[in-house]
Order: C-alpha cells, then structure tokens, then sequence
C-alpha cells in the first residue's frame, strides 16, 4: 500500500499539469490507499471530501505544479484531522486530579498509566498515587504496584475483596488526606467492547470524576477502531486517546479514524516498553506514514526550488550576454525575497564583502523589494528592455505611478546597473555564478 500511494504521488508530482479529471483520479487512489490502512469508510470519504473542496479554487502556488498542490494538500488535511494543535494532558482542576485510563485488556493501560505517572512526577514535578482497578486478572493489581516502585512514585496499597468503584473512592480519599495532585485509575479491560465493561466504567466514573479520561488503544487497531473508540466515546465522557505500540510497523489508519468519529485530541503516543517511551504525539509523523512517505511538504518545497533554478538559468544565460534588463531584474526581486532578500543571496556568494557593503545602502528589505517591483512594473515594457532611455520626465511618470519617488527610480536602476556589472564580470568566472543560482 505505501509503495502504491507514494507511487501515485510520485506520478502526480512528475506531471506538469492536472487536469480536473486527474485530481479525480488522484482522490480515488488516495481512497483506496487509506482504506487499505485500515482507515474507516466513514472517516476516508469525509477525508476525501476535504481534500477535494479544499483543493477546487485552490491557488496552486506558482513554481509547484497542480501535481504537487494536490500532494500538499492531502497532507495538510491529513495533519489538520489527526489535529494539529498539540494537546497535553490536563490538570487545571483543584487536586486531587484524577486521570481515568480505559480500553480493551492488552492495549497498554497499565503500561501507559505508569508512564505518565512518570512523567508527571519528574517533569512536571506532581505528587502523583496510582491505583490498579483491575480485579479481573489476579495479577494486575501487582503489575502496577511493582512498577511504582521502578518509577518510584506510590501506588494505592492492595486490599482484597474491594469492587473497582470501592478502590477508585478509597483511591481519591487516600489522595485527599495525603496531599496528592494526581490520581491515577488504571482499569480493567476485556478482549471485546462488552455491555458488563461499559457498566464499570460508567461507575467508576461517576464514583471519581476524573479530569481526564484516556482511551488507551492500540496502534495496530484495524477496522475495529472505530467501533471502539464509538463505543467508549458514547458510554463515557472522553477527553483524548492515547495510542500505543507506535514504534510498531502499524501504519497509522487508526489514528484518523478514532480521532475523526470522537474528535478527541489524540493526546500522547506509547512508542516502546520502557517507562520513558512515551511521546507528545506529532500529527505529522502520522501523516508521514499513513501516506507512506517522509515529508511530503519537502518534497514540494524541493520540486518548487527546481523550477526557480530553471527560471534563475534563463536569467543567468542573459547576464552573461550582457542583456539582464528590468524584466530580469524584476523576477530576481521575487526570488530573492524567497531567499531572505540581497543579505540572502549575498550570503551565498563568497568573497563578495565589499559589494554587499554597497549594496547594503539599499537597504534591500521585504518593503522595499516590494516598491521596487512596482516601479518596474510602472514602465513600458520598452524602458524594462532599455533602461538607458529613462530620461527625467520618464522617471516622474514611473514614479507617480508606482507612488514612489524620482529618487527611488533613480536608486533602483543604479542597483539594476550594480548588479548587472557584477553578474557579468562574475559570468566570466566558474564558481560564482552557477554557485548564486544554484547551479552549481
Ligand atoms: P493493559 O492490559 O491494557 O493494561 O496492557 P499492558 O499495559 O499490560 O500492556 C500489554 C503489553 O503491551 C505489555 O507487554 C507492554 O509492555 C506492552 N506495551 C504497552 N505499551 C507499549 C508500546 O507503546 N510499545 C510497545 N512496543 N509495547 C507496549
Ligand atoms: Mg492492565
């Protein structure tokens, strides 16, 4: 499935043009490959949806082709439904916080529960009790008492008989009368989302009133997924998931399709089995591997790059003839504002200190570019070819015209004559050159 979608990327990226029947075809391979990642029907064809108004009417950014918008854009609605604001967990209530860990058995509640207890307790430096609901498996209490003492943070001392809801209420009392901030509830889960489940969680939740309470899943979650995350989302009052087992090879389609049916933030990532393998979770790598590739948006900002150099060629084949005129010089001002003005390209010259001093009087920022693209855009397309004819009246006509200064004119085609003079004389030279328009 990876290869396939990057494949199709790929062939979208290598096109020069998109018809609207391609981007139609496009969004049906995107479809497909999702589906193919395990990602809810539902959740794929509100997904595609998205993309597809978003990518009607979009302004496809000059040196990218309609290929690569399309690309940027799947990514981009990827990232914004997996959620790209960063959301961590949430103490803002008056202590003891209790912080309710629910799933199916084997997801990695436990495991996870000792983890962020970890992690509250060292970073965020909060006196932190956990306690094991989990009556079901003879062992589990112990579980999480023997990591407590790994992790060094205290866990609810075992007491035979209880009811999960009898030691979540002794759990905030405990919490109450010793100072604690946080609470942790680590509970039971079964093989299956089962009626008998729902009840004890509904109860312990009604007996704690935690802040948070996490759904703890599994990365590796197929289609199931969704149900899941539905079933606890409409039983219990869910404020985020925490997905586990990331440093698997999952590929991810659980993420969208949980996130997308609670619209809860998918709040941390489990990516190991150590106590300090937990992770803030980063919508961007998800959305990396689920359209199987790196970084898509590089691999825009790479094909845009490419085509500036082919445009930065034709302009440097000129100068070297000596016919660098004000068109030129005009589309050299957009590019340079890409690259953080003249201080930029003149950064990447080497040995050019004392023309950058020179060229330093000009001041060359955003602002200014930009008045210097309207005077030339001011001028007949005769004077751009031949600026030698701009006599005064002219330069008042292009400088009422473009609201600037007869000054400024003048100041703009002194730097054209700087830079043409410069560009030749370094044209005659190897490295220089090729080196400012990366051609190198
Ligand atoms: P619970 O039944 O939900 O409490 O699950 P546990 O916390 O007992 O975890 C079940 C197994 O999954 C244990 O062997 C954990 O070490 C392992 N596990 C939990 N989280 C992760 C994770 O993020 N990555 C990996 N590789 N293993 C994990
Ligand atoms: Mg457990």
């Amino acid at each position: 499935l990876q290869e396939r979608l990057s494949g199709i990327l790929d062939a979208l990226t290598r096109r020069g043009a998109l018809t609207e029947a391609d981007v139609a075809a496009a969004l049906r391979e995107v479809r497909r490959a999702l589906l193919e990642a395990d990602v809810a029907l539902d959740v794929v064809r509100d997904f595609v949806e998205k993309v597809r108004e978003r990518a009607i009417g979009a302004d496809v950014v000059k040196s990218v082709t309609p290929g690569q918008m399309v690309v940027k854009i799947v990514h981009d609605v990827l990232v914004e439904t997996l959620g790209a604001d960063a959301q961590t967990i949430d103490l803002n209530a008056p202590p003891p916080v209790a912080i309710m860990m629910v799933g199916l058995q084997g997801s990695g509640k436990t495991t996870t529960t000792a983890k962020i207890a970890k992690r509250l307790s060292e970073k965020q430096k909060r006196k932190v009790l956990m306690a094991s609901l989990d009556t079901r498996r003879p062992a589990a209490q112990e579980q999480l008492k023997v990591l407590g003492e790994q992790i060094g943070v205290d866990s609810l001392p075992i007491v035979a008989g209880q009811t999960p809801v009898q030691i979540a209420q002794r759990a905030m009392q405990a919490a109450r009368l010793g100072g604690y901030d946080v609470v942790m509830l680590d509970t039971a889960g079964r093989q299956f989302v089962d009626e008998a489940l729902m009840v004890e969680m509904a109860e312990i939740e009604t007996a704690a009133s935690p802040h948070e309470v996490l759904l703890v899943a599994d990365a590796l979650t197929g289609q199931d997924a969704v149900n899941l995350a539905r079933a606890f989302d409409e039983r219990l009052a869910l404020t985020g998931i925490v997905l586990t087992r990331l440093d698997g090879d999952g590929r991810g389609g659980a993420a969208l399709s949980m996130r997308a049916v609670t619209g809860k933030p998918i709040k941390l990532a489990g990516v190991g089995e150590k106590m300090d393998a937990l992770e803030d979770f980063h919508p961007e790598r998800i959305a990396g591997r689920i359209l199987g590739m790196g970084d898509i948006v590089s691999l825009v900002e790479k094909a845009a790059e490419t085509i500036d150099a082919e445009k930065a060629k034709a302009i440097a084949d000129k100068m070297r003839k000596g016919a660098f005129d004000l068109d030129d010089l005009a589309e050299q001002l957009k590019q340079m504002q890409k690259i953080g003005g003249m201080q930029g390209v003149l950064g990447m010259m080497p040995g050019i200190g004392k023309m950058k001093k020179q060229l330093e009087g000009a001041n060359l920022d955003d602002r200014v570019i930009k008045r210097q693209a309207a005077i030339i855009s001011s001028m007949t397309r005769h004077e751009r070819r031949k600026p030698d004819i701009l006599k005064a009246s002219r330069k008042k006509r292009i400088a009422a015209g473009s609201g600037t200064r007869v000054e400024d004119v003048n100041r703009l085609l002194k730097m054209h004559r700087q830079m043409a003079d410069m560009m030749k004389a370094m044209g005659k030279g190897k490295g220089g050159l090729a080196k400012l328009f990366g051609m190198g």
